[in-house]
């Protein structure tokens, strides 16, 4: 019963910001540029929350200087870190990494809440990205850092990944330290993947149809300038296939709160 009255809450809230976005792409000639291009422009992230699509995981509401995040953290992808009665339950089929071996966690449902700010600004000491959470994948799931559990190693790590990228931790929760390849093959190499803690949007590899590399990104694994969703420019992280793959030393902006 719970779940259908998050969706429904969901929804609703999906409508209200549905129609905010879009629309702008034939009217690049209308643009005037009457800024100080020295001021930083403040973009308003939240014209990208109806592009979060795992819906019935997540709870999004919007508020004047923060956007509030609820996920379930429920993969909408096969996997066979979902228990076997599972209709999204895959058994492993990755012929490609001899190495691979499946940890020992299972998916359950979380309870992660994510604050971001609504309008995210740089910040002038670079707080860094700590264990667990650092941001939400539009399809619900949660982004970690390049770090593994302390005691293992990232790269052994690599190989308890499903064939979407993904794993549990202890408590099981499911997430991505790298490229969400799910998403990128759904909604495109250069989609918007999800928000990091500092409200800074996350997007795939490519750009303009190139494929980036970390030496087209900062310290932090992003940059700033102009993207379908914010022509006058905004900050944002990219995914790319190399470490740290999704950020680097830290946010770019002030973090946000998260509890899980
Ligand atoms: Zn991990
Ligand atoms: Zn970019």
């Amino acid at each position: 019963m719970t779940s259908i009255r998050h969706s429904i809450v969901a929804l609703s809230i999906f409508c209200l910001t549905g129609m905010v976005s879009c629309g702008g792409e034939d009217d690049a000639d209308d643009i005037e540029v009457d800024e100080d291009p020295t001021e930083e422009i403040t973009n308003d992230v939240s014209i990208l929350v109806d592009k979060f699509t795992n819906k019935s995981a997540l709870t999004i509401v919007v508020g004047e200087n923060n956007i509030t995040i609820t996920t379930k953290d429920q993969p909408d992808h096969k996997s066979m870190y979902y228990e076997s009665g599972n209709s999204l339950y895959e058994a492993y089929d990755e012929p490609n990494n001899p190495e691979f071996k499946k940890n020992p966690h299972n998916i359950t449902t979380q309870n992660i809440v994510m604050k971001i700010p609504r309008f995210p600004e740089k910040a002038s000491t670079h707080k860094a990205t700590s264990m667990g959470p650092i941001g939400i994948a539009v399809n619900s799931v949660a982004l970690f850092n390049q770090a593994a559990a302390p005691g293992d190693d990232i790269l052994d790590e690599l190989n308890t990944f499903d064939q979407y990228e993904g794993h549990p931790q202890q408590q099981g929760m499911y997430h991505y330290h790298t490229e969400p390849v799910y998403i990128t093959q759904t909604e495109g190499d250069d989609a918007f993947l999800g928000f990091l803690l500092d409200g800074f949007p996350v997007y795939g590899p490519f750009e303009n149809g190139k494929r980036l590399s970390n030496d087209d990104l900062d310290d932090y694994h992003g940059h700033t300038t102009a993207t379908a969703d914010f022509p006058d420019g905004i900050y944002h992280y990219h995914a790319t296939d190399e470490l740290p793959w999704i950020n680097g030393d830290g946010y770019y902006g002030t973090p946000g709160t998260i509890t899980f």
